[in-house]
């Protein structure tokens, strides 16, 4: 079985989350969200929880101690479970600190392989996608829709999810002045992650963001070389 970690940069509502859960189900990878872990801290009332509500509900970056700190707890309860296979960081490394630091965990890994897989949006349509996003509150689902009338993503039933009819819920997140502030610091640290890629010589993948779900999913296989299912 392979190792491969695939790291999903692009902006906010760039479909990170969506690719991954396909690549869950097709492929049965796992999913590292580092949002989801922080929700996940508030939501359970912990002290991190209690550190970070205010800085993930303003839409800016919490500190690398503490990602770093999620990350190596969650690769360590996967190592723990003896887990294997390919694995997606959605959300990890942010910022080229996070990037460097993740380097070094995962030099003594001598059979892992780092995809680096850059999600290209603009920021219009992150406005636009994130202004009417809704998302399953079930965390075994999270399925996500859209409240655009025209929009194909729709739940059939007004904020119920279609495949588990659990409530859709609103992000705190998901409203204008964190959204900027999300898109600010994307655009503070898009260039410098990617040119420490660069500089590893680890090519990025880049896909069409704006496609549906289906056309993302096989771009990635396709340009990774992977099969399909
Ligand atoms: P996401 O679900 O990926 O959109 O992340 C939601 C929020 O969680 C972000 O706006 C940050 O506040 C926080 N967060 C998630 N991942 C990171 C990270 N790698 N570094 C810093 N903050 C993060």
């Amino acid at each position: 079985m392979n190792r491969d970690i695939f790291i999903f940069l692009g902006p906010p509502g760039s479909g990170k989350g969506s690719l991954s859960q396909r690549c869950v189900e097709k492929l049965g990878w796992q999913q590292l969200s580092t949002g989801n872990l922080c929700r996940d801290h508030i939501a359970r009332e912990t002290e991190i929880g209690t550190q970070i509500d205010f800085f993930i509900k303003s839409g800016k970056l919490i500190s690398d101690s503490l990602i770093l700190g999620m990350v190596q707890e969650w690769l360590a309860e996967k190592a723990a479970q003896g887990s294997q296979g390919s694995v997606i960081f959605d959300g990890f490394p942010r910022a080229v600190s996070q990037a460097h630091a993740l380097h070094e965990l995962l030099a003594e890994f001598k059979d892992m392989q780092l995809y680096p897989i850059r999600l290209v949006l603009s920021d219009e349509e992150v406005i636009y996608r994130l202004l009417a996003r809704s998302i399953c509150q079930n965390n075994s689902c999270q399925r996500v829709y859209s409240l655009h009338k025209q929009s194909a993503h729709q739940p059939a039933q007004e904020m119920i999810c279609d495949e588990c009819g659990s409530p859709l819920v609103r992000r705190f997140d998901d409203e204008e002045t964190a959204i900027h502030e999300r898109l600010r610091s994307h655009h503070e640290h898009e260039q410098s992650l990617l040119d420490f890629y660069h500089e590893v010589g680890q090519p990025v993948v880049e896909l069409n963001a704006r496609a549906p779900l289906n056309e993302v999913y096989n771009e990635l296989i396709t340009k990774i070389g992977h099969p399909r299912e």
